[in-house]
């Protein structure tokens, strides 16, 4: 049994799919000598492609966010004709008669062999230009999966490094039951994704890529962080009965999608989704999401072939707008850094991404890109005749109250530009992001110049630990549940309601079920999660009194270690939910 960390409850057996590199299948049998010439070919036609592709995000790019951001694409372009490059690949094509991709293949890892023993961090960076240039050469000569998915039967355990959101949304049909990642947490992306889908997930499962062939039998158990791969019969079978039992819960609580969501003394509660695209937004509805709390908008740009302009960006927005039946959407500004990047913003390797130029930072720096945005929701939020809405406008990682000042004023200016242009805006609550330490700490000011907070505890939690979320050495101390985290959420909390603002929590762990009796106890009543866990949180508050929260809240709040905290919740859920254990992770 191999140990991770458990990052979307559940239960899932079936077979592995492993993604060593998505976008080469490197494995191939080798060419007869006459299939040769045909694969140089296959190899210009790509080069051709992929210079088209470069040159028109080269175009778009430039006109749309700047020139020195586009040039980024006039190096891609220098490195996908560099005679060096394209040498090394015939030659491997033609001397080794392999395939084109596996060509590349070979070229990646001596560039990356060679580039590993500099130690210029320029020359680094250019390694992650070569490896673009490559994704983009392979994804013009292979099916983005490796072939070979189609030929595993049944539902599919995907093993991979880190699931990056491009990838998720190649999987396309796939039938994935299950998913293990060698890195990431608690709440990398990967892991989101999955709960977002209602997939079983561990993370952070050392070198699993070396012990797991495609075919082979696994267990994941999402609730334990364990995996299993190819277990004895009888474990086997005991699995596939808890799979079934998760399936069945899961089921059986999907059909609440209609009930209203109130606690058991008839407090009413507001459980929204956070979601990623229409799709998602869709499969939120299907939950008995009541709105969006968190429209993660930078998903629109890291699937798009290049960038979605204002045109586009508005034609999104209004489509999830539609999607929900009141129109109630909380729609988040950019944030990029961190663990998602797009290379025409220009970022450079960092030695703290995560501390470093992500988010609101980085939308600072690029203001006409940003204004876009900002133009494109406000365009949403427009009023239409039959369609209700409620369109609020989030920005992440607010730290200081200028930085607050100065969004308000970028809003204002968007307001007045479209005004001059005849084009209709609507009204749209402004908010923060409450995500940085000192944020938290200056709450009471910030919350003069915002219409609402919502708590984004994932970075709240890693910002007050310091301990990185995606590094799985340490984010066991990302711990949602340890006291210094309740103390602070319970004082903002707090500040919101004397300051009579409205506030949401839309961190993943408003989804975890003793975390959410805490924050009920809190007085929170507003609640924004992956729609996956909808039906479990509405089943929980309907078991749940606010007097009864109140006191698991105080009883937590003396504890003085996260394990105590912990085990304190875990009995107290066996009381109030005994048949919601599963849906909760260790
Ligand atoms: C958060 O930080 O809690 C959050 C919801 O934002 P993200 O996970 O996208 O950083
Ligand atoms: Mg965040």
């Amino acid at each position: 049994m191999r140990k991770g960390i458990a990052v979307s409850p559940g239960v899932a057996v079936g077979r592995a799919y492993c993604i060593h590199e998505i976008f080469l299948s490197p494995e191939g049998e080798g060419l007869a000598e006459e299939d040769v010439r045909g694969e140089l070919a296959r190899y210009e036609e790509a080069v051709e492609k992929t210079a088209l592709d470069l040159e028109a995000l080269h175009h778009k790019v430039a006109t749309q966010v700047g020139k020195e951001e586009a040039k980024i694409f006039l190096a891609h372009a220098s490195i996908l004709h560099d005679p060096n490059f394209t040498s090394k690949v015939r030659e491997f094509i033609v001397g080794e008669k392999q395939s084109a991709p596996a060509a590349l293949h070979h070229v990646l890892g001596e560039y990356t062999s060679l580039f590993a023993r500099t130690k210029d961090e320029y020359l680094k960076e250019r390694l992650a230009d070569v490896r673009d240039v490559i994704i983009r050469l392979s994804g013009h000569l292979t099916d983005v999966l490796q072939p070979g998915a189609e030929d595993i039967e049944g539902p599919l355990i995907l093993i991979v490094e880190e699931l990056l959101p491009s990838q998720v949304v190649m999987l396309g049909d796939l039938q994935v039951a299950g998913i293990v990642t060698q890195t990431g947490g608690q709440t990398s992306h990967a892991a989101i994704l999955a709960r977002s889908r209602g997939i079983p997930a561990v993370s952070g499962v050392p070198n699993i890529l070396k012990h797991v062939t495609n075919g082979d039998l696994v267990v994941v158990d999402g609730r334990e962080g364990h995996v299993l791969v190819n277990p004895a019969a009888e474990v086997e079978s005991a699995y596939r009965k808890l799979q079934r039992e998760f399936v069945d819960l899961k089921d059986k609580l999907a059909e609440n999608r209609d009930v209203p969501a109130e606690s058991s003394c008839g407090q009413a509660l507001e459980l929204m989704a956070n979601v990623n695209n229409l799709q998602d937004a869709r499969a939120a509805v299907a939950m008995g999401a009541t709105g969006i709390g968190l429209f993660r908008t930078e998903y629109l740009f890291l699937t798009h072939p290049d960038v979605p302009d204002e045109e586009e960006q508005l034609a999104a927005y209004r489509d999830i707008i539609a999607a929900m039946p009141d129109g109630r959407v909380t729609i988040r500004t950019l944030d990029l850094g961190g663990d998602k990047t797009i290379p025409y913003l220009g970022h450079s390797r960092e030695a703290n991404p995560f501390m470093g130029w992500r988010s609101i930072r980085l939308s600072f720096e690029h203001p006409e890109f940003f204004a876009t945005q900002i133009r494109a929701v406000l365009r949403a939020a427009a009023p239409e005749k039959g369609c209700r809405k409620q369109v609020r406008l989030m920005f992440p990682m607010i730290t200081t109250l200028d930085e607050m000042r100065r969004v308000r004023s970028m809003v204002r200016r968007a307001r007045g530009d479209l005004a001059a242009q005849g084009k209709p805006y609507g009204d749209v609550d402004i908010g923060l992001m409450l995500e940085v330490p000192a944020a938290a700490i200056s709450i009471e000011c910030l919350l003069k110049v915002v219409d609402f907070v919502s708590i984004g505890s994932n970075d709240l939690v890693q910002y007050l630990m310091a301990a990185d979320r995606d590094n799985p050495k340490v984010s066991h101390l990302c711990q949602p549940l340890s006291p210094p985290v309740l103390r602070v959420l319970t004082d903002v909390i707090a500040a919101c309601h004397r300051a009579g603002k409205s506030v949401t929590l839309c961190g993943e762990m408003a989804g975890g079920p003793r975390a959410f009796v805490l924050l009920f106890g809190m007085g929170l009543r507003s609640f924004s999660m992956s729609p996956a866990f909808i039906p479990t949180i509405k089943e929980l508050a309907r078991r749940l009194s606010a007097p009864r929260a109140e006191a698991a809240l105080h009883r937590a709040l003396q504890f003085s270690t996260t394990g105590q905290v912990k085990r304190f919740m875990s009995r107290q859920l066996e009381e109030i939910a005994p048949n919601l254990r599963m849906l909760d992770t260790a």
